[in-house]
């Protein structure tokens, strides 16, 4: 009769094996030989090097040598198998090691099991996820272009002598561009965080400025609301951290702008609060307390999945896509933080983002640029900009913003292969350059620019691709900075100021 262990080898439903310390199979089960297609007197006349993918067998027997070197107890590996008629298995194998009465390196055991399905899967959905952000990307673009014609000349004609009415209506057409633009950059963030392409920065800033700056543009609404609108820091944290500023500015704005949002009496109230200190920094609390609507327990872990809102229906009462808490919990899972929601329905909400910041050093904060006051007078030095735009509106647009900078010299090119002609045969003191173009895009008009002319020509990407590796690729072909579509006044401005300061040898490029 068999022992009980030996039917619990033999029948066991994923492949066990007993191997020799040079890997011959001393001993194999019947699922072992239904994964590998071989029976069981062919598996124990070879070893597992013999089936074991080329590429996948360094690794595993590095792996084997650690154990009996006595580096390790066990390993685990992801690895390849050729199955008898020749087709690729992927395996997840677990290898221990069995020692004999002198306490001698014996034989190993291993597990086999067969995970060629989940592989399959896992890369149509990383094929899927690869889709859909080329599908984000190229509808971004889509979108920005047109996005820059529309706020553009929304923003230049309120500056014209209009009626109220005219004017009314083009404040309107402004905001529900920005609005919309809101959306796309949500949904492109979104992407960007959940395909880990998102590069957090590391800079110094100083927290409660940071606290203080972020809830500014919100008093307005908090009055106009009759809210109270507050916030505390405690004493004990070390103010100068080291982070991503934008991004923690981002889960204030979600935060602080949901609980307004959603509350009609009372206040609204955000704290940071020292959770613990750790090696070079510190955990910290910061927790956004609302007296409003409230959220009902079952709906609290809905909330945290992209596009998901308490009320879907047609007749909800409040606007928003739902990507606020899913974009916040992934910026502060990237922190090495979590997101806690505590909720009465009818009393308030107080969502807490627990997150850890790194030491900083001591900052000179800058004051905050107002976005109507643009410095008119630019740069004296420009004089004559190219402009690299296949778009007709977006033409008219920069040509009305570069006109009111004073910049009054300016010619357009409608593709690659037209600028590096004009560029060539002309002195530009600053190039526009749009990405996406027909004939010749931007990145090569601008490497041959770069390389041929006989000044140095400032080279500026000006596009609707918006993604790190867009910018990082124009980089590397030589540009010098990057304007994003669509393009405010403010931004061209300082583009145009950097740019004067980069050729008296101040400042790197604008990134
Ligand atoms: P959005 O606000 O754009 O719809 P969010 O992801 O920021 O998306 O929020 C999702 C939903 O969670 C909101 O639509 C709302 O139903 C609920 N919610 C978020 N914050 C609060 C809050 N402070 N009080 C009540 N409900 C909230």
């Amino acid at each position: 009769m068999k022992s009980l262990f030996e039917n619990a080898f033999e029948n066991a439903p994923i492949g066990m094996a007993l191997v020799s310390k040079e890997g011959n199979w001393l001993k194999v089960n019947k699922s072992l030989c239904t994964i590998v297609g071989y029976s069981e007197t062919e598996l124990l006349a070879i070893n597992f090097q013999k089936i074991t993918h080329p590429d996948d067998l360094d690794k595993d027997l590095s792996l084997l040598h650690e154990i009996l070197d006595g580096k390790r107890e066990t390993y685990k590996l992801e690895k390849r198998y050729i199955h008898k008629n020749k087709e690729i298995i992927w395996i997840q194998l677990s290898v221990s090691l069995v020692r004999d009465a002198n306490n001698e390196p014996a034989y190993f055991i291993s597990q086999i099991e067969d995970i060629t399905e989940n592989k399959k899967i896992s890369d149509q959905l990383k094929k899927a996820i690869e889709v859909k952000s080329r599908f984000l990307a190229n509808m971004s673009h889509e979108i920005r272009t047109p996005l820059n014609g529309i706020i553009g000349l929304a923003s230049l004609s309120l500056d014209e002598k209009l009626t109220e009415e005219v004017k009314g209506n083009l404040e309107h057409i402004r905001s529900s561009s920005e609005c919309l633009l809101n959306i796309l950059n949500d949904v492109l963030d979104l992407s960007k965080l959940e395909a880990n392409k998102t590069v957090f920065k590391k800079e110094d800033f100083e927290l409660e400025n940071l606290v203080k700056t972020s809830l500014a543009i919100f008093y307005p609404l908090a009055k106009s609301k009759g809210l109270l609108l507050d916030y505390e820091v405690d004493m004990n944290i070390s103010m100068f951290c080291r982070g991503d500023e934008t991004r923690i500015k981002q889960l204030i704005y979600n935060l602080v702008g949901n609980a307004l949002k959603f509350t009609n009496h009372g206040y609204v109230k955000l704290k940071v609060d020292l959770e613990r200190r750790s090696e070079n920094g510190q955990y910290i609390v910061m927790s956004i307390e609302d007296t409003g609507i409230g959220i009902e327990k079952e709906n609290i872990t809905k909330i945290l999945t992209p596009f998901e809102q308490v009320d879907s229906s047609n007749a909800r009462e409040f606007g928003g896509t739902g990507l606020g808490l899913a974009i916040c919990e992934k910026i502060v899972n990237a922190m090495e933080g979590k997101i806690s929601i505590d909720s009465v329905v009818g009393k308030g909400t107080t969502i807490k983002a627990f997150f850890q910041l790194e030491n900083g050093k001591k900052v000179i904060t800058k004051e905050n640029k107002s976005t109507s006051n643009v410095d008119l007078d630019v740069d004296a030095d420009i004089n004559k900009v190219l402009v690299a735009e296949d778009n007709a509106v977006n033409r008219l647009v920069v040509k009305k913003q570069l006109k009111k900078l004073g910049i009054n010299e300016i010619d357009f090119a409608v593709n690659g292969k037209e600028a590096v002609k004009m560029a060539l045969c002309d002195r530009y003191s600053l190039i526009l350059m749009d990405i996406q173009m027909p004939e010749m895009d931007g990145y090569e008009a601008t490497q041959i620019i770069k390389d041929k002319a006989p000044y140095q020509a400032t080279i500026i990407g000006f596009s609707a691709n918006v993604f790190n590796d867009d910018k990082q690729k124009g980089f590397s072909v030589g540009m010098d900075g990057f304007l994003e579509k669509p393009v405010d006044l403010n931004s061209l401005a300082e583009v145009l100021s950097v740019n004067k300061r980069n050729r008296l040898g101040f400042t790197p490029a604008v990134k």
